[in-house]
């Protein structure tokens, strides 16, 4: 079935309809409803890249704090228990 949206009032119209049975407008040959939905679909696939890179950071950050303690432990151990705050 395919679908546009009418330009004046927003509505789901069928792409056959020449009028709008909502509000009455001419329905223009505009961007069907695949069109309509491939702006919010990109948007979604940027999103989707963003929080891949927000795990690798994550990870990334994981791993640097466990390298902390490893150090933070080694120095423990060079300073004895005398050293801890
Ligand atoms: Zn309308």
């Amino acid at each position: 079935m395919n679908l546009r949206f009418c330009e004046s009032c927003r509505s789901l119209v069928l792409a056959e309809f020449r009028f709008c049975p909502y509000c009455g407008a001419p329905m223009s040959r505009g961007p069907g409803l695949d069109e309509a939905l491939s702006l919010p679909l990109a948007r979604i696939e940027k999103a989707r890249d963003g929080q891949a890179r927000f795990a690798y950071l994550a990870e990334r950050l994981d791993r640097l704090e466990a390298d902390m303690d490893l150090i933070l432990s080694q120095l423990d151990a060079e300073m004895g228990p005398a050293a801890k705050k």
